[in-house]
C-alpha cells in the first residue's frame, strides 16, 4: 500500500503521522466505495452539516446539538473527501469490477483447462487454469488464491490445489527422497495470513535437520521435533515492528492474521494441523 511505502521513507514523526492519517482516510474511502449505501449516508450527513451551520448554535435543542457535534466530527474527513467526490462513481466501478473477471470460466491460454483461478497477491491477477497457477506459484507458495465458482470468486489455497513446499533443492523435490516418503502438512504463519502447505524435506546425506532446513528457507519452526507449524521471518519482523511501535500484543496480532485469512469466519483459520 502506498501509505506504508511513504511512511517508511519519512525520517521524522510528523510527516509519518500525516501520511498515515491521509492513508487512513483513503482506506476508509476505499471501504465506503466498496459499499455504496454508506456513501449515500455520507452525502446525507454532509448536506445536513451544511444546513446545520446556518442554525443558531446556542439555541439548538439538546438533540440537535448532539447531532451537530456528531456531524462536525465528519467535517475533517468530508473536506478531504470533497476532492474525490466527483470521482466516486468511477472509482467505485473500478473497485467493484475487480470482484469479477470476464475471462473467468473461459479456456486458459495454455489450452489445457478452464481459467478458474486467480491470485490475490500477484500484481497482475489474470485468471488461469490450475496447472498454470501452480507453475507460476512454485516460488510464491504463500499467496492467497481465489476459485471461480461460476457466479463469484471464493478463497482457496495453494496447498489444497496440490502445491508442495520442497526444501533443499529450490522448488524441486529431493532426488534422494524415499519413494514412500510423505510430505508433512504444516501450518505456516505469514504476514498475509495463516496457510496450510505440505512440506517435503531434503533427504540427501549432507542435509541438515528439519528445523535447520526450515530456517534456511526463511521459516522459523514452532517446535524442533517434527515441526508442524512455522513462522516466516517476514511475519516475525512485522510483529516485532508492530509491537515496538504500537505495543500490540501477540494475541491482537494473531486475531488480525485470522481476519486476513478468513474475515467472514476467522475462527475457521488453521491453528494447528490437528485443527486444520
Ligand atoms: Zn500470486
Ligand atoms: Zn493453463
Ligand atoms: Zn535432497
Amino acid at each position: 500500500m502506498a501509505m506504508v511505502r511513504l511512511a517508511g521513507c519519512c525520517t521524522s514523526h510528523r510527516p509519518v503521522a500525516s501520511v498515515l492519517k491521509v492513508g487512513l482516510h483513503h482506506y476508509q474511502m476505499y471501504c465506503l466505495l466498496r459499499h455504496p449505501a454508506p456513501i449515500k449516508h455520507l452525502r446525507h450527513l454532509r448536506r445536513k452539516l451544511s444546513e446545520s451551520r446556518s442554525v443558531g448554535f446556542l439555541y439548538l435543542p439538546a438533540l440537535k446539538m448532539l447531532m451537530f457535534l456528531l456531524l462536525l466530527s465528519f467535517q475533517g474527513a468530508s473536506v478531504m473527501m470533497a476532492a474525490f467526490e466527483k470521482h466516486f462513481d468511477r472509482l467505485q466501478s473500478a473497485i467493484l469490477e475487480r470482484e469479477c473477471d470476464p475471462k473467468a470460466g473461459t479456456d486458459c491460454a495454455c489450452g489445457a483447462g478452464q481459467s478458474l483461478y486467480r491470485c490475490q497477491d500477484c500484481f497482475t491477477s489474470t485468471v488461469s487454469c490450475q496447472q498454470c497457477l501452480l507453475r507460476s506459484h512454485t516460488d510464491l507458495p504463500l499467496h492467497h488464491i481465489q476459485h471461480w465458482t461460476g457466479t463469484h470468486f471464493e478463497r482457496t489455497n495453494l496447498g489444497d490445489l496440490g502445491l508442495i513446499l520442497c526444501l533443499g533443492h529450490a522448488t524441486l523435490r529431493c532426488p534422494n527422497a524415499p519413494t514412500d516418503s510423505k510430505e508433512r502438512p504444516t501450518v505456516i504463519v505469514h504476514t498475509n495470513g495463516i496457510h496450510k502447505l505440505d512440506v517435503e524435506y531434503c533427504y540427501c546425506a549432507y542435509a541438515a535437520d528439519e528445523p535447520t532446513q526450515l530456517a534456511s528457507a526463511g521459516l522459523f519452526p514452532a517446535t524442533t521435533e517434527k515441526p508442524e507449524t512455522a513462522f516466516t521471518f517476514a511475519v516475525l519482523k512485522e510483529f516485532h515492528a508492530h509491537t515496538l511501535s504500537s505495543k500490540k500484543s501477540a494475541y491482537d496480532y494473531y486475531i488480525a492474521l485470522q481476519k486476513l485469512t478468513n474475515n467472514a469466519f476467522p475462527d475457521r483459520t488453521y491453528v494447528s494441523i490437528l485443527h486444520a
